[in-house]
């Protein structure tokens, strides 16, 4: 059996909403419930500059939770303060990673406060650039009721570190044969193309479409421990030889 969720990163008061409304469409013709990244304090210039302020986010982020989207608490200010890799390390920046605890104590209070005001909960962590480490997890458990990482690179949801665990692998839509895949799209900077092709997938795949309150996670084992350590290698060895053939291009 194959299971797919689909994932919006990005959702802050200045994106370009016309980008995202066609995503929320699509989705509600199909009765798909996605997970959405939202931004509780955005202070990123780049997303600063997608669109107007937007003075009904909190209003708009109410009614997608009340449509049955699953709301992602993502990071607090999506500003990269380090350059670690975090436990996944698929990226060299990071709003958590490496910072000392207190100050991802700080973050997550920050947010969590910030969700709670707005009457808004969120279910899961997202973190941005999908960097965050051990002390992110302990600032969570502290600060906040979140129990599910929207992040991982297994095939099947699993629980860890006290948490359920929802990997987040593709960031376009895949046919697979089986297992859980999350596809991880951000509508500020996702083409027409790219869209049509996800139309396309949705209108034959759609009813594999699950949402996250419909998954089962099992333990993670050494096993498991052991291929995703192979799953990041092999993602830093790709990158690794394309940065070389790049410089060799050069
Ligand atoms: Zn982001």
């Amino acid at each position: 059996m194959v299971q797919y969720l689909i994932r919006l990163d990005d959702l802050c008061p200045t994106n370009n909403l016309t980008k995202w409304q066609r995503f929320f469409n699509l989705f509600d013709d199909f009765g798909i419930k996605p997970i959405i990244a939202v931004i509780p304090y955005n202070v990123d210039p780049k997303l600063l500059k997608c669109g107007n302020y937007n003075p009904n986010y909190w209003q708009l982020v109410r009614e997608l939770q009340r449509k049955g989207y699953t709301i992602g608490m993502h990071g607090y200010e999506h500003l990269y303060q380090s350059t670690n890799s975090g436990l996944l390390r698929m990226n060299n920046r990071s709003e958590f990673a490496g910072l000392p605890l207190i100050a991802q104590e700080a973050k997550i209070k920050h947010a969590s406060e910030i969700f709670k005001q707005e009457g808004v909960i969120t279910s899961c962590f997202i973190a941005p650039a999908h960097t965050f480490d051990i002390n992110t997890l302990i600032a969570l458990k502290k600060y906040s009721y979140i129990k599910t990482i929207s992040d991982g690179l297994l095939n099947m949801p699993y629980k860890r570190f006290g948490f359920n665990w929802i990997p987040a692998q593709l960031s376009e839509v895949a046919e697979k044969k089986a297992n859980t895949w999350t596809f991880n799209y951000h509508p500020e900077t996702c083409t027409d193309r790219e869209f049509y092709n996800l139309e396309k997938f949705i209108v034959k795949y759609y009813k594999h479409f699950v949402s996250t309150d419909a998954l089962v996670f099992k333990e993670y084992t050494w096993y498991d421990s052991i291929k995703e350590q192979a799953i990041i290698y092999r993602r830093l060895l790709r990158d690794k030889l394309k940065f070389a053939a790049a410089l060799l291009k050069f």
